[in-house]
């Protein structure tokens, strides 16, 4: 069996990382995709009953599309932030702002689309906005509070370096890492520092495919360099 598998529901990847007792998931892809969650198990040869636990990173569409279903499949508990949970238990949609043209324009088109984004709303046992290690899931990793993107986004971090960080940076074209949409902006740079700081080596965004950490390393080092230049 692999340790690490991503399976692609709508434009979200949603990793499955291997624990001694069983399979975690984060993110639960876009809407109306629990027929296709079920077929790419099934050519891994898993089950959804493989899956203890799904970790949402935070509460747009594109991440909690298919919650309702893939947990009623999978029978085990939802992991998110306090604040992400709120919404994803009231059904709310949210849109966030673009950072760049592109963002922005695809924004507006969201916020009038908003009422075909709608999705089941779910109730998430465990909540979490502080460090949390996932000892008793058999996984050696923890979820990291990482602000930026939404306010209450979370990351988890494996003790082997892989980081899997929703969107708190994008990976669409290979040019900038640097999110399309954010409702905290300057948020991104000190959440980039952060797991940068505790030890991640390897990106694994929801939007695009695996990079280096040394991508942030040079962007929080032009960051520094410019504002140095400017005092
Ligand atoms: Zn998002
Ligand atoms: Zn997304």
């Amino acid at each position: 069996m692999n340790d690490l598998f991503c399976l692609r529901l709508g434009v979200t990847n949603c990793y499955l990382i291997k624990g001694s007792r069983g399979y975690i998931m984060i993110d639960a892809g876009s809407l109306r995709k629990e027929k296709l969650f079920q077929s790419l198990l099934m050519q891994r040869g898993l089950y959804p009953q493989d899956i203890k636990l799904i970790i949402i990173t935070h509460a747009h569409y594109d991440h909690i599309g298919s919650l309702a279903g893939i947990k009623r499949a999978c029978g085990c508990p939802v992991l998110a932030h306090p604040l992400e949970a709120a919404i994803i238990r009231e059904g709310e949609v949210v849109i966030p702002p673009g950072t760049n043209i592109l963002g922005t324009a695809v924004s507006s088109i969201g916020q009038r689309a908003k009422s075909m984004l709608a999705f089941e709303p779910v109730d998430c046992e465990i909540l979490c906005d502080k460090e949390y290690h996932l000892d008793e899931f058999a996984v050696k990793g923890r979820i990291l509070s990482t602000p930026g993107h939404t306010s209450g986004s979370l990351s988890l971090l494996m003790d082997n370096g892989n980081a899997y960080v929703g969107d708190l940076a994008f990976n669409w074209n290979g040019l900038s890492i640097y999110p399309t949409f954010a409702e905290m902006p300057a948020e991104i740079y000190s959440s980039w520092g952060l797991i940068l700081k505790e030890g991640a080596e390897n990106i694994f965004p929801a939007h695009g495919r695996p990079f280096s950490i040394n991508r942030i390393k040079q962007n929080l080092e032009k960051l520094n360099r410019l504002a140095y230049g400017m005092a």
